[in-house]
């Protein structure tokens, strides 16, 4: 496995060939490239990651929580609306989504990614005495739910369990 992700990694990171991928005609730039990064990146349980939430600092909590952990930001949206748009946009491996915004709340948004994206992985961000629209979520098809205060460890957690 070290070989391999080592392998990946001089091929991404170096600049001749870098250079010479970039100028060859791009019907021959095929997904090598790509598949590359996002080998090297599921071989270490990296993720592309969508956060979701109206406050900036529930927001930058869990930001810098998951970038700690290797995962990659593809954006942040701080309502419904524009977690949907992100979220066709960006096409994430997976969402933190927050339940309470101004706009569309997370529970709508929720059923709206999912009626397009079955498949989409979306973990929900609960306050205290929001057991009601938790499950509802899970049962619109949410994969879990972390609670808040947000506690390192179960977010990361989660999102292993979620991914795999
Ligand atoms: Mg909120």
């Amino acid at each position: 496995m070290i070989l391999r992700v080592y392998t990946i990694a001089f091929v991404v990171k170096d600049s001749d060939f870098h250079t010479s991928y970039m100028q060859s005609p791009s019907h021959l730039k095929f997904d090598f490239y790509q598949a590359s990064l996002s080998f090297f990146q599921e071989e270490l349980g990296m993720a592309r990651i969508l956060i979701v939430d109206d406050a900036k600092f529930m927001r930058m909590t869990l930001s810098n929580i998951l970038i700690k952990a290797n995962h990659t930001i593809v954006g942040e949206a701080e309502n419904g609306i524009e977690a949907v748009d992100l979220f066709v946009k960006e096409k994430p491996d997976l969402v933190t989504m927050d339940i309470t915004m101004p706009e569309k709340n997370g529970l709508e948004a929720l059923k709206e990614i999912k009626q397009e994206y079955p498949d989409a992985k979306i973990i929900m961000c609960s306050a205290m005495g929001q057991q009601k629209m938790v499950v509802d979520a899970i049962e619109a098809g949410a994969k879990d739910f972390i609670v808040k205060p947000f506690d390192e460890s179960r977010v990361i957690e989660a999102v292993k369990r979620v991914l795999n």
